[in-house]
C-alpha cells in the first residue's frame, strides 16, 4: 500500500466501509487475459455518493484514479495501478422502463442484451457476445456487427473530476469508432440509458443466435484474450494484414497470435504483459513493412513495469 499516510487510508475506508476496500489487490484476478501486477487500493464502491466523495478526497491528494470494468480491454503490467483503483462489480442494477434500459456501469453488457431480449426490445443485439461492462462499452464505444453503442445510447450519468454527479446527453461524449471523450474529459460512468425501440422475441433471439454462431466459429474464445488488439485501419481489416503477413501462430513468451482470427493475440501459456507489448510492437512493425500501414492499438495498456 503507498498511499501517503494512515489517515488518508482511514479516510477512504470510513467513506466505503472495510469490505469494499482491499490493499495490494491482485489485477489478473480482475482481467479476461489474466495479467496485471497489484493495485494499491482496490475500491468497489455500493452507491454513486461513496464514488462522488472518494473522488473529491483523491483529487485534493493527487491520489490518481483508474476505473477497471471486466478487464476485457485492458493489458496491465506486472508492477500494477498506483493509487486508486474503481471496480463498479457491486453496481450492476439494470432497470426497463418502457423502451429504456438503464443500467449501472458495473452491469455485463450481455446480460443488458438478454435482459433487451426478455423485453422485446431490439437494438442491441450487437452486444450479445461483448464480454464488458457498460462502463467499459461506453468508454469503448463498443461494437460489432454493425451495431455500436452510439446507436443506442441516449444518456450517461457520471462523475466528473470535481466529485460531483452530472447527467450527459449521449452526444456530448463524441462517441466514434471504439472511442468517446471520456479519455479527455475522465469522467467516472456510473449509469447509462440504452433507448431501444419495440420488437418481436423471435427476431430478436434469431438475430442474436445468428451473432453468437458467427463469433464463436470466426473468435478464439477458448482462450484468454482482449478482443481485437488493434482499430481498423481505414480501407484494410487489421486481422487480414496480419494474417497476409504470415504471422498467426508467431509467439513471443506466452502470447500468441490467434491461428483462429489474427487480429487476437491470445495468452496460450502463462503470458506477461511484456511478452504481449512485445508481440504487439512486432505486429505493428511486420505490417508496416510489408504494407506500410500503421496498426493502431484498441487494446489499453496502463500501469507500472
Ligand atoms: P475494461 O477493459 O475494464 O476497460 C476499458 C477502458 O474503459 C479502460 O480505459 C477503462 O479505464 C475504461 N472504463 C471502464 N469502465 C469505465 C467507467 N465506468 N467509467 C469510465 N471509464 C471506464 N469489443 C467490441 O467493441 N466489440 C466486440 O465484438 C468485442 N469482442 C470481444 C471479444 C472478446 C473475447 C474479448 C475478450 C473482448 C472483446 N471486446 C469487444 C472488447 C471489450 O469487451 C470491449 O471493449 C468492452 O467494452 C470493454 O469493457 P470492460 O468493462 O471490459 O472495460
Amino acid at each position: 500500500m503507498r498511499l501517503k499516510n494512515q489517515d488518508l487510508y482511514q479516510t477512504l475506508e470510513n467513506i466505503v466501509g472495510i469490505e469494499n476496500i482491499y490493499f495490494d489487490e491482485l489485477l489478473k484476478n480482475h482481467t479476461y487475459i489474466k495479467l496485471g501486477g497489484k493495485a494499491d487500493v482496490f475500491i468497489t464502491p455500493t452507491n454513486y455518493q461513496q464514488i462522488c466523495e472518494i473522488v473529491k478526497v483523491a483529487r485534493n491528494n493527487d491520489i490518481p484514479i483508474t476505473i477497471i470494468g471486466n478487464g476485457s480491454k485492458l493489458i496491465i503490467r506486472e508492477g500494477g495501478i498506483r493509487g486508486i483503483i474503481f471496480s463498479f462489480k457491486k453496481l450492476k442494477n439494470i432497470d426497463v422502463i418502457d423502451t429504456n434500459i438503464i443500467a449501472q456501469s458495473g452491469a455485463d453488457l450481455i446480460t443488458v442484451a438478454d435482459i433487451a431480449l426478455e423485453h422485446e426490445l431490439t437494438g442491441v443485439e450487437f452486444a450479445c457476445g461483448i464480454p464488458g461492462t457498460i462502463g467499459g462499452a461506453v468508454f469503448m464505444n463498443a461494437g460489432a456487427y454493425g451495431g455500436e453503442m452510439k446507436d443506442v445510447l441516449s444518456s450517461v450519468l457520471v462523475v466528473d473530476v470535481n466529485g460531483n454527479l452530472v447527467k450527459k446527453d449521449a452526444k456530448e461524449l463524441k462517441l466514434d469508432y471504439r472511442y468517446s471523450n471520456i479519455s479527455e474529459t475522465k469522467d467516472i460512468v456510473i449509469e447509462a440509458t440504452l433507448t431501444l425501440k419495440k420488437g418481436n422475441y423471435e427476431d430478436i433471439k434469431a438475430k442474436m443466435d445468428e451473432l453468437t454462431i458467427k463469433r464463436n466459429e470466426r473468435q478464439p474464445l477458448e482462450y484468454p484474450s482482449c478482443g481485437s488488439v488493434f482499430k481498423r485501419p481505414n480501407g484494410y481489416y487489421s486481422g487480414k494484414l496480419i494474417q497476409d503477413c504470415g504471422l498467426q501462430g508467431y509467439r513471443i513468451g506466452g502470447a500468441e497470435v490467434s491461428k483462429k482470427h489474427a487480429g487476437f493475440i491470445v495468452n496460450v501459456n502463462n503470458a506477461t504483459a511484456n511478452d504481449y507489448i512485445a508481440l504487439i510492437e512486432h505486429i505493428q512493425r511486420t505490417v508496416k513493412a510489408k504494407f506500410n500501414v500503421d496498426l493502431e492499438q484498441e487494446v489499453k495498456i496502463i500501469g507500472e513495469d
